[in-house]
């Protein structure tokens, strides 16, 4: 029998998108397997970008998703995760000095994409990622989960899977289209593919002229009824059957699975002037050459090799000599300057395409994970997705990006995997995905910014502090010492905590009483942080924070919401601003509500709670490991909200 191995991960596809998930999964702790049939892993990258590897694109995130052709809703999540700037940082941080050209293409130094294959390889190598040369056949799964992979040379055992096999470009690098198979296997989509970024077949016998002229400055248009599906301008290439060059390999990308037949594309050679200047240009020519032959008076106006496509083109015979030129001749050569008509018909095909349009339907993927929704502990990654962009490095980029997610997402289901919930905690609820966790030391702004989040996005706001606060009252009601463990847990056997909501806003109620008002004051505030560092206290409130979360989509505000409550929570921020700011806010608040307050007092108990709360040993204040901290300090309340929303959009792809 083969033999059979046993890991966390296994990456089937050993390209950009297979190295950098198999790199993020063990950084995070995982054991990871990268398995290829090609004998030489990263072949693609070696040769992409011309040999020099453009390796993403130093843009901002705008200009990214205007470079996205298919897919750009889908990665937003994945890029601002990890894109551009930190594709950057990490191969930097390899080792691999970049700098950027035009178009803001980013490429190694060296000009060597040996070199970033080397960089990968190597750290792979210090992670102890093993490299197997060896064809996956098969995801194996029980139904619902993956439990392995069936290779050429026998089973490997393994929690999740990342099916990185690449598209169907370039065949020759080992990219066949495997991974399209598997996936159908396991229930997925795969909608059409086409090859994408590749040079185009015009019907015009006459490119073979052409072959080889490179325009500079031409607008290629491309339309389809009324519609134009395309107008860029830049430079294009004649070869010996069509189009090739940036404009033609956009337009391929633009066109790929349309009916070609019902498409109008023409080449405008001379954009910067409109018909009318145009017609006065050409008549002054003429004028100036009356006496010439037509096919000897156009070397001012075209390239040597379209004169004579041009001249024939126009119906004017070759030899009439200028000054007989009628104005319904010129009219027509003007037009067929600024619309010189190509048919396409087809494509440079597999072997040409720098990329797949189509792929596996992003609707049966988790964009914040990459997990597929049908199969747990499957991820897909990089140009396998129906998702792809220009030329200028948005490729890569998208491999890169798609493949650090899943790769982080599929180690944290490994090592979440080693501790399961209680099975209670998970039976028959909706997952926690899109709630947005808030924490920070008390005055960062949590509940205001947390309040406007909600109504923007329509959830619910839930302010975890009053919880604690609720108790922290109880106890000074009842005259116990809130450093008093046995007497807290004494007070919480006979106590009842709940929220409700009333016109949208939240009540806290104890044992059915409304005590919202009550509950902010600096005495309640000192109770609730010191019983909020007893185990039995956050034991007892954490399912009604967790069932909130289950049953509705929230914003919730505290300081463990991130790290412990809720730590699949898709967008996770860290609140915070200087000690003494965040005592001016709470000092301000608390004389606007006519309380009589110190600002010296309520800075200091401010920093005994930062400090109480941040070093208790259960469920300590700490900025989750995906988390994003804000300041706000320097930020009033509008910028802070502004900022808080733009990351929380981007984390949940909204
Ligand atoms: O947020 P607020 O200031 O209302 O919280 C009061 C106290 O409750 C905090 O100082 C903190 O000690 C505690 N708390 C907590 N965990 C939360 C929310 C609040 O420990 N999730």
């Amino acid at each position: 029998m083969a033999a059979e191995r046993n890991t966390d991960i296994v990456v089937v596809g050993g390209g950009a998108a297979g190295f950098m998930s198999a790199l993020a999964a063990a950084e995070s702790g995982a054991k990871v397997i990268i398995a290829d049939k090609a004998k030489r892993p990263l072949m693609k990258l070696r040769i992409s970008g011309k040999g020099r590897c453009n390796l993403t694109n130093n843009c901002t995130d705008e200009e990214f998703f205007d470079n996205i052709f298919r897919g750009a809703k889908f990665l937003r999540s994945a890029e601002s995760r990890f894109g551009p700037a930190e594709i950057m940082s990490f191969f930097e941080g390899l080792g691999v000095p970049l700098k950027t050209e035009r178009g803001r293409r980013v490429f190694p130094v060296s000009d060597k994409a040996s070199d970033v294959a080397e960089a990968l390889i190597r750290e792979s190598e210090r992670f102890g990622i093993m490299i197997l040369g060896t064809e996956v056949r098969k995801v194996l799964t029980d139904g619902k989960e993956v439990t392995g992979v069936e290779t050429s040379a026998g089973r490997i055992r393994c929690r999740a899977v990342v099916l990185a096999t690449g598209g169907r470009s370039y065949p020759g690098t080992g990219s066949t289209g495997d991974g399209y198979r598997m996936a159908r296997e396991l229930g997925h989509t795969v909608t059409d593919t086409f090859p994408a970024l590749v040079s185009l077949r015009c019907r015009e016998d006459w490119c073979s002229e052409a072959e080889g002229l490179s325009l500079r400055n031409v607008v290629l248009t491309c339309s389809e009824g009324k519609k134009t599906l395309f107008s860029e301008m830049g430079e294009m290439l004649f070869t010996k059957d069509g189009i090739s060059g940036p404009l033609a390999l956009t337009l391929s990308s633009v066109i790929a699975g349309r009916d070609l037949s019902k498409l109008r594309t023409a080449v405008d050679l001379k954009p910067s002037l409109d018909r009318d200047m145009l017609d006065k240009r050409v008549l002054r020519d003429m004028n100036s050459m009356s006496n010439k032959e037509f096919k000897n008076s156009l070397g001012d106006l075209l390239p040597k090799s379209l004169i004579p496509v041009i001249v024939r083109l126009s119906g004017i015979m070759p030899e009439k000599k200028v000054n007989s030129i009628t104005s319904e001749e010129r009219s027509r050569l003007v037009d067929l300057l600024k619309k010189l008509p190509l048919t396409i018909c087809g494509d440079g095909g597999w072997n040409e395409a720098i990329v797949t349009a189509g792929g596996i339907d992003t609707k049966e993927i988790d964009p914040r994970t990459m997990e597929s929704k049908l199969v747990k502990g499957l991820y897909l990654a990089g140009e396998i997705l129906d998702a792809d962009g220009a030329t200028g490095g948005y490729n890569l980029t998208i491999a890169f990006s798609t493949g650090h997610t899943a790769g982080t997402a599929a180690a944290k289901r490994i090592m979440e995997g080693d501790k399961p919930a209680p099975a209670a905690d998970r039976a028959g609820t909706k997952d926690t995905m899109n709630a947005i966790a808030i924490d920070g030391p008390a005055g960062a702004g949590k509940s205001s910014i947390a309040k406007r989040l909600a109504r923007e996005l329509g959830y619910i706001y839930v302010d975890t502090g009053a919880l604690y606060r609720a108790i922290g009252l109880s106890a000074i009601r009842s005259g116990i010492d809130v450093h008093d463990r046995a007497a807290v847990i004494g007070l919480l056997a006979g106590i009842d905590v709940d929220l409700a909501y009333v016109d949208g806003e939240q009540k806290v109620l104890l044992c059915g009483e409304d005590v919202s008002g009550e509950i902010r004051t600096e005495p309640v505030s000192m109770a609730a942080s010191a019983v909020s560092a007893l185990p039995e206290v956050r034991e007892f409130l954490l399912d009604l924070q967790r069932e909130l979360a289950r049953k509705n989509n929230v914003v919730m505000d505290g300081r463990d919401i991130g790290t412990v409550v809720l730590p699949d929570a898709g967008c996770k921020i860290f609140l915070t601003a200087s000690p003494e700011e965040r005592a001016m806010r709470r000092y301000k608040e608390l004389r606007d509500k006519g309380m009589d307050a110190v600002y010296e007092a309520v800075l200091e108990d401010l920093k005994k709670r930062d400090y109480d709360d941040s070093h208790r040993e259960i469920a300590p204040l700490r900025l989750a490991d995906d988390g994003i901290e804000v300041d706000t300090t320097e930020m009033d309340l509008e910028e802070s909200v502004n900022a808080v929303l733009k990351i929380a959009k981007e984390r949940l792809g909204i």
